[in-house]
C-alpha cells in the first residue's frame, strides 16, 4: 500500500503520531476507494489518542496560515490542504440504544473503531506510523469483498442496521454506486429491518437519493429499495406505480419498471440531478388517473397534470427543495406530453412556437427527457418517434432564430396600449396584450415592436377604441 501514500502529506501525519506515540492510521472510504481506483478527496485519520492533538501539529507543519476546525463535542478536528479534507479523530467504542442513531461513544482500540464501520469494504485501515507505514489492518475481509464486489456489514447485519437505520440506504447506495451485490445475509437483515427507516431524518435519506439517483445505473438502487420494501416507506408515490392491471385481456405496461428504463436511460445524457428527478417523477400521476375505457384499453388522461399538482406535497414530506428546483420539475412534469403528441401529428409551427414559449430556457431539458422516454420495444416506433423529435428540434431552432420565443417578453408593454388609447388599467388593456401575444404564436405577426403596435392598433380599432390624440 505504501506506493499509494505517496501524498508528503502522510508523512508529515506519521512523523507527528510518532512524535506523540499514538498508533495511527487512515481508514474508511479513502483506503476502500484507493483499492478501487476511485478519486477520493477526504482522507479520514484514526488515531489511539487525541485526534484534535495530532491534527494541530499536523496543521502546524503544513504552515503557520493552515487553519484546524476543531469540533470539540465530537473529539475530531477538520484540516483542508488545497482540494483535500483531513479529519482527526481519536478510535471510538460506540453502544446504542434502541431509538436513536445516536451512539454512546468511549474511546476504543482500532478494532473497535473498525467494528462500528458500517461495511466490511468501509472498515479497512492502514498504518501510518514508521513501523507499520503502508500496512493494511482488514479484520473482516474488506479486500476480499472488494475484490468479489460484496457489501456485507462487519457485525451481524441485524446489529448493524438496528444501531443505525441509514446504513440500510448506504447499503443500497454503494451498490448502486459500485455496482456491487448486497451479500444474502445484510440483505436479508434490511428487509428484517426496513420499518426502523422511520426514525432516520428526510435530509439523510434524500442525500442517499441523490446519491443513487446521480450514479451510473440508478434502477438497481430503486429496485434494491422495492426488493427490501424500503420503497413504500420512504417514497411511497413511487411504490405505488408498480404493477400491471389486465382487463378483457388488456394490460398496461409496468409503470414503474417503466420509469426506471427512462431514468438509467436519461443518464448519459445529464448530469443534472434535478432533471434526472424529473425523468423519475414524469409519470408520478399515473396511478391516480389509471382508468379502462371498453374499446380503447387503458388510459392515463391528464396524468401530467395530476403528477405536476402531487409534488409540493411530496416535496414537502421529502423535504427535497420547494423553491425553483420544484418549479423546474413542475414544468417537466406537466409538458413531458407535449413533444410526443406533436411528432405524432404534423409539427406545425404554431405548436413548436407555443411550445417553446411554455418551455423557455428548459426547452433543451425537456427534448432530452422526452427522448429517454421513448422506451418500446418496437424498432420501427421508436425510429419513427426519435426521426420526428429530430424534425421538432430542427423547428426549435428555426423558430427561435427568427422569432425569438423562448424568453418572450410582450413587444407592446401594457403602459403603451393606455398611453396611446388613454386608457385607464382595465379589461381591454390585457385583452389587447393577449391578442398580440396570441398572434405572435400563431405566427400571424413577427415579434417585434412594429408588427405588434400595428397589430394594436387594428385589434383596437375592431374594439371601437381609437388613439388618443392628444
Ligand atoms: P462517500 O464519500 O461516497 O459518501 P464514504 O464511505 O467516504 O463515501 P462518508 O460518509 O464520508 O462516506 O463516511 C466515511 C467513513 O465513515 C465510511 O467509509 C465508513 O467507514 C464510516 N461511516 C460513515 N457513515 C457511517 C454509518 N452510518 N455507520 C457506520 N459507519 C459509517
Amino acid at each position: 500500500m505504501k506506493e499509494h501514500l505517496k501524498d508528503p502529506i502522510f508523512s508529515i501525519v506519521s512523523e507527528e503520531a510518532d512524535q506523540l506515540q499514538q498508533a495511527c492510521f487512515v481508514i474508511g472510504g479513502f483506503v476502500r476507494d484507493l483499492i478501487l481506483h476511485r478519486n477520493s478527496k477526504d482522507i479520514d485519520i484514526v488515531t489511539l489518542g487525541s485526534g484534535i492533538e495530532l491534527a494541530k501539529r499536523v496543521a502546524k507543519r503544513l504552515g503557520p496560515k493552515t487553519p484546524v476546525s476543531v469540533f470539540k463535542n465530537f473529539g475530531t478536528a477538520m484540516i483542508k490542504k488545497g482540494d483535500l479534507e483531513l479529519e482527526f479523530v481519536g478510535a471510538r467504542k460506540e453502544s446504542y440504544t434502541h431509538d436513536s442513531r445516536k451512539p454512546v461513544v468511549e474511546d476504543g482500540s482500532l478494532e473497535d473503531d473498525q467494528k462500528r464501520r458500517d461495511f466490511t469494504i468501509n472498515a479497512l485501515a492502514i498504518g501510518l506510523n514508521k513501523a507499520n507505514f503502508g500496512e493494511l489492518v482488514d479484520p473482516f475481509g474488506g479486500i476480499a469483498d472488494l475484490e468479489n464486489k460484496i457489501i456485507r456489514t462487519p457485525l451481524e447485519p441485524g446489529i448493524t442496521f438496528s444501531d443505525d437505520p441509514l446504513r440500510m440506504m448506504r447499503a443500497i447506495r454503494f451498490a448502486t454506486q459500485l455496482n456491487f451485490r448486497i451479500e444474502d445475509k445484510t440483505l436479508q437483515a434490511i428487509s428484517d429491518y426496513a420499518h426502523r427507516i422511520e426514525i432516520i431524518s428526510k435530509e439523510r435519506i434524500i442525500e442517499e437519493l441523490n446519491k443513487i439517483i446521480l450514479s451510473d445505473k440508478p434502477s438497481i438502487g430503486f429496485k434494491l429499495l422495492d426488493k427490501t420494501g424500503l420503497l413504500p416507506l420512504i417514497f411511497p408515490e413511487l411504490a405505488n406505480m408498480k404493477g400491471i392491471d389486465e382487463k378483457s385481456g388488456v394490460a398496461h405496461k409496468d409503470n414503474f419498471y417503466h420509469t426506471l428504463e427512462v431514468l438509467d436511460r436519461i443518464v448519459p445524457n445529464t448530469n443534472n440531478l434535478w432533471l434526472r428527478w424529473s425523468a423519475l417523477l414524469h409519470d408520478i400521476g399515473k396511478p391516480r388517473t389509471k382508468r379502462f375505457v371498453p374499446g380503447t384499453g387503458w388510459t392515463f388522461h391528464g396524468h401530467n397534470y395530476v403528477g405536476e399538482k402531487m409534488l409540493p406535497k411530496l416535496f414537502r414530506r421529502m423535504k427535497l427543495p420547494m423553491n425553483e428546483k420544484m418549479k423546474y420539475i413542475q414544468k417537466m412534469v406537466s409538458l413531458h406530453m407535449r413533444p410526443i403528441v406533436l411528432s405524432e401529428e404534423e409539427v406545425t409551427d404554431s405548436a413548436v412556437r407555443r411550445l417553446l414559449f411554455e418551455a423557455g430556457d428548459d426547452i433543451d431539458d425537456l427534448m432530452t427527457l422526452c427522448e429517454a422516454d421513448i422506451t418500446s420495444k418496437n424498432a420501427e416506433k421508436v425510429k419513427r418517434y426519435l426521426k420526428n423529435f429530430q424534425l421538432v428540434r430542427e423547428k426549435l431552432k428555426d423558430l427561435e432564430e427568427r422569432d425569438h420565443i423562448r424568453n418572450f417578453q410582450p413587444p407592446v408593454s401594457g403602459e403603451e396600449i393606455m398611453e396611446t388609447f388613454g386608457l385607464p388599467p382595465c379589461r381591454e388593456v390585457g385583452e389587447i396584450k393577449n391578442a398580440i401575444k396570441e398572434a405572435i404564436l400563431e405566427g400571424e405577426i413577427r415579434n417585434n415592436h412594429d408588427d405588434a403596435y400595428q397589430y394594436m392598433l387594428n385589434k383596437a380599432s375592431e374594439m371601437g377604441l381609437s388613439p388618443n390624440q392628444g
